[in-house]
């Protein structure tokens, strides 16, 4: 009897340790989507500056044609009148007029490089925002894929230890299962503890000989007086054959002391 519901408590224990590593993958899973819809934000909001900045680029060099051509249409006006010009000094004052004209044109000439250099910069840099973009989309469609996938799986495994949880309480008495859940709720897992030559493997902190000497007989159930965990003697379960197998695998890698 006594035996049994320690079992049934070890397996409890085990069905909650992947419980709560599935529960953290669940919640540690769409942190990588968050990180890249996050970069891809930001990509975007770059695009936008970059489009109005093209906008006003393109405002400039409409500006710019527009004053050049109607300066053009001035000066080709006063070419024509110069014939008719009577006197000298309005002759020379023509001259200023035109002279002016055309520096000015060919400061909007010089301008109108310079906006049309920056053009092709910011166009640049648009079209590797775009091919970022689209990567970016691609990486985040596989990693959405994949996230269903991951949830998918978790949570069919969750549903499945459930049910094994379920079947296992039923072997451990009501007052146990409570004093379980009580530390579970409390303490940092693992609930239930095994004690090999008197030490809780829970805290590491021996246990007073009597109680040792009272859990070796296997009659109650026990906790740590220290850390209150549940405990049990390790020669009274057998030991999980791949617990075994990973213990001697990782001592058949471990370097010779
Ligand atoms: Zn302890």
């Amino acid at each position: 009897m006594y035996l049994k519901q320690i079992e049934q408590l070890v397996v409890l224990q085990k069905v909650d340790d992947e419980i709560v590593l599935l529960q953290e993958e669940l919640k540690k899973a769409p942190l990588r989507i968050t990180e890249l819809e996050k970069n891809r934000q930001e990509i975007e909001d770059n695009a936008a500056i970059i489009r109005d900045k093209l906008k006003y680029l393109t405002d400039q060099q409409k500006r710019l044609e527009g004053e050049i051509e109607t300066d053009t249409m001035r000066l080709k006006k006063s070419k024509s009148k110069m014939m008719q010009v009577g006197n000298s000094k309005e002759y020379h004052a023509m001259m200023r007029e035109m002279d002016n004209l055309e520096k000015q044109n060919r400061g909007r000439e010089e301008e109108k490089i310079t906006v049309a250099e920056e053009l092709a910069r910011q166009n640049l840099e648009l079209k590797s925002i775009d091919e970022q973009t689209t990567e970016l989309d691609a990486e985040l469609a596989v990693a959405r894929q994949s996230l269903d996938e991951r949830l998918a799986v978790a949570k069919a495994r969750l549903a499945e230890l459930d049910a094994r949880r379920a079947e296992a309480c039923t072997a451990v008495p009501k007052p146990i299962l409570q004093r379980y859940e009580f530390i579970r709720s409390r303490l940092k897992n693992p609930v239930i503890v095994h004690v090999e030559a008197g030490i809780c493997s829970g805290c590491h902190i021996s246990i007073p000989p009597q109680s040792f000497i009272e859990l070796q007989k296997g009659i109650q159930i026990l906790s740590c007086p220290n850390c209150q965990r549940l405990i049990y003697w390790r020669d009274h379960i057998a030991p999980d054959p791949e617990e075994v197998a990973a213990a001697e695998a990782a001592a058949a890698e471990a370097p010779e002391e």
